[in-house]
C-alpha cells in the first residue's frame, strides 16, 4: 500500500479533499493511505511560528528549515521505499510519466510551500524539487493534491476498470478521443454515426483517428514524441 504524507501548515484542507470521490473510496479501502502532518507541531517555538524574514531583505516571509526537517525525519518511515519531494515552481515540472514512476513507491512525503517558499537548505533534505505547472500558486496544498490524485488513480484497484487508463490522455503521448452518451441527438448536434454503427473494428479505426487528429493539432510537442 501506498503512504502519502503531506507536511502542511492547512493539514483540514488535505484531509478534507481527499475524502470524496476516487480518493476518498481507495483510502477506505487500504489502497492507499494519506495522511496530513500540520507543520507547527514540529516547532519549538512556544507561538508555533514556523515562518521568518528572508535574509538579506525583501518581501514576504520563508518558511523555516528546522520545523522542516524535523518534520521530515519523524515521518519517514526507513523500512519504506521513501520519496521525498518539495513542491516548488522551480522544480521539474510533473508529467503523466512521473507520476507513474511515483507508483514504485511505498511512502511518498510532499512538503507544502507556502509565502515567499521554503529555507533553501531543505533542498539537503529532499529527492526533488517538482513544480505541476509553470504559474505560481499561493501554496503547496493544491500541488500536493493534483500530485497525490494522479498518482492514487494508478495504482491498482484504484479505478474500476483499468482499460480506461491505458487510451486515456497522456498514457501514449496521444490525447484521449472524444467521448459521448445518451441523447444521441442534442440540439440537432449528433453523435457520430460510426460509435452507434455497433461495428468493433471501425469504432477502434475511428477513435485512433480522432486521437492521432486531436494530438496533432492541439499538441505537436505530445505528436513528436508518439512517433
Ligand atoms: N517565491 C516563490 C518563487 O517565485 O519561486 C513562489 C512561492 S509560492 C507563492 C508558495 C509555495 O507554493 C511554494 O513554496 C510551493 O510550495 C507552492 N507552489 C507555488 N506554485 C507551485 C507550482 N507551480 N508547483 C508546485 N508548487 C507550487
Amino acid at each position: 500500500m501506498l503512504q502519502f504524507d503531506v507536511i502542511t501548515i492547512f493539514p483540514e484542507l488535505i484531509q478534507q479533499a481527499v475524502s470524496y470521490g476516487l480518493l476518498g473510496k481507495a483510502c477506505e479501502q487500504n489502497l492507499l493511505a494519506v495522511q496530513a502532518h500540520d507543520l507547527r507541531a514540529f516547532t519549538e517555538d512556544k507561538h508555533r511560528r514556523v515562518d521568518d524574514q528572508p535574509y538579506g531583505g525583501g518581501p514576504g516571509m520563508v518558511l523555516q528549515v528546522e520545523p522542516v526537517v524535523r518534520a521530515l525525519e519523524e515521518i519517514t518511515d526507513e523500512t519504506k521505499k521513501v520519496r521525498k519531494i518539495l513542491l516548488s515552481p522551480r522544480g521539474e515540472v510533473f508529467s503523466q510519466v512521473k507520476a507513474r514512476d511515483f507508483t514504485e513507491y511505498e511512502q511518498i512525503i510532499l512538503i507544502c510551500g507556502r509565502y515567499e517558499g521554503v529555507d533553501a537548505r531543505v533542498l539537503s533534505y529532499v529527492d526533488e524539487e517538482l513544480s505541476i505547472g509553470d504559474y505560481v500558486l499561493a501554496g503547496g496544498e493544491f500541488a500536493s493534491l493534483v500530485t497525490l490524485d494522479a498518482v492514487a488513480r494508478l495504482l491498482p484497484g484504484v479505478v474500476g476498470d483499468e482499460a480506461s487508463l491505458a487510451e486515456e490522455s497522456h498514457s501514449q503521448n496521444l490525447l484521449e478521443y472524444p467521448h459521448y452518451t445518451r441523447p444521441e441527438v442534442f440540439r440537432g448536434q449528433k453523435v457520430p454515426d460510426v460509435l452507434l454503427s455497433g461495428h468493433h473494428q471501425q469504432i477502434k479505426e475511428w477513435r485512433q483517428a480522432q486521437a492521432e487528429g486531436l494530438t496533432q493539432e492541439r499538441r505537436p510537442d505530445l505528436w513528436k514524441k508518439s512517433r
